[in-house]
């Protein structure tokens, strides 16, 4: 008996991977035609200046209408893009959408600022990515300081050496790069002083902690003084509160990215709060 109920057991958990393995493949065919159905759209997310309150740049953010699922978040789609290879075009994709999109901008005249842009530690190892990145700015015509690229700490964990290469090529170009979701990664303190970067990113999980009752605020405040001993800059992710905002801008965080300010916005609904925001002065005297 006790061997049929394993059985069973067994049964139903093949099963159930077998439905998550059909579903997933299913999601992956309806990825690889997303592009060409043009089902993909960017939401940007403004970065801004704690002591000024201006919008420094913004994060563009990939999202996917499905026609039948609706709204898939990047959370699940992404990993999946990555394990099918399909972050290549896709990710091709995001760079020169938000390339062309921030050109635009500043031909609209918006005070010109920096667009952040995620790769993925498999696009990142790439050997044609900093070709690729240099062909998108010709074509968008949008100049390099006001690029900018966000990695993970995952990038380096197959060959340090070489991405700090590439890391090193994409300097060169002209454009910045930040670490994303800073503190929740494998990399040691001594490679991050080896990286040629420019930003850290504090994961928005730890800025959750400082809440008013908790003011677990000890891991922002070590990776902000940290940052400005290297010489970078601090974004914090994910500020939701007043409290968290005051708590980070006391500690002498340089910008804040969350819900607080603006959740990502399609670029249209953007362009509405970039007016709205300080720092606009140039805009008006055009
Ligand atoms: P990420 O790069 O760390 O982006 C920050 C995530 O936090 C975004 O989720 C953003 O919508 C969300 N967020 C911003 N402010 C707040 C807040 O105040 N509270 C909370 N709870 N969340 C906030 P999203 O857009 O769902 O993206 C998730 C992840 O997917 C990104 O994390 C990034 O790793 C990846 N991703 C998104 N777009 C792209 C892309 O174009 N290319 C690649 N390779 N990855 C992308
Ligand atoms: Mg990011
Ligand atoms: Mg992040
Ligand atoms: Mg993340």
């Amino acid at each position: 008996h006790a061997k049929s109920i394993g059985r069973n057991n067994y049964q139903l958990f093949e099963s159930a991977m077998n439905k998550r393995a059909a579903e997933r493949l299913l999601l992956a065919g309806d990825l690889r035609r997303a592009l060409e159905r043009d089902e993909f759209f960017l939401a940007y997310q403004p970065q801004v200046c704690l002591t000024s309150g201006r919008i420094t740049g913004m994060e563009a953010l990939i999202r996917w209408q499905h026609p039948e699922r609706g709204f898939v978040s990047p959370g699940e789609f992404i990993p999946l893009a990555e394990e099918t290879k399909l972050i290549i075009p896709i990710g091709e994709w995001v760079l020169y959408t938000a390339c062309r999109q921030n050109k635009a901008w500043q031909d609209a005249g918006f005070t010109p600022v920096c667009v952040s842009v995620n790769l993925s530690a498999f696009q990142f190892g790439q050997p044609n990515l900093v070709a690729m990145i240099k062909k998108v700015l010709e074509e968008t015509g949008l100049e390099p300081q006001y690029l900018n690229l966000e990695i993970t700490e995952s990038i380096t964990m197959n060959n340090v050496e070489r991405a700090i290469n590439t890391m090193h090529e994409i300097n060169d170009l002209g454009i910045g790069i930040s670490i994303d979701d800073f503190g929740t990664g494998y990399s040691s303190l001594n490679y991050l002083k080896k990286f040629p970067i420019q930003t850290l990113k504090i994961d928005q999980s730890f800025v959750r902690d400082m809440t008013e009752e908790h003011q677990d605020v000890a891991i922002p405040t070590a990776i902000i003084a940290m940052a400005h001993s290297l010489n970078l800059k601090v974004i914090a992710e994910g500020v939701e509160t007043e409290v968290q905002q005051q708590m980070l801008r006391e500690r002498g965080c340089d910008e804040m990215q969350g819900y607080l300010i603006s959740r990502p916005l399609p670029a249209l609904e953007f362009e509405k709060l970039f007016h709205s925001l300080p720092g606009q002065e140039q805009l008006l005297a055009n």
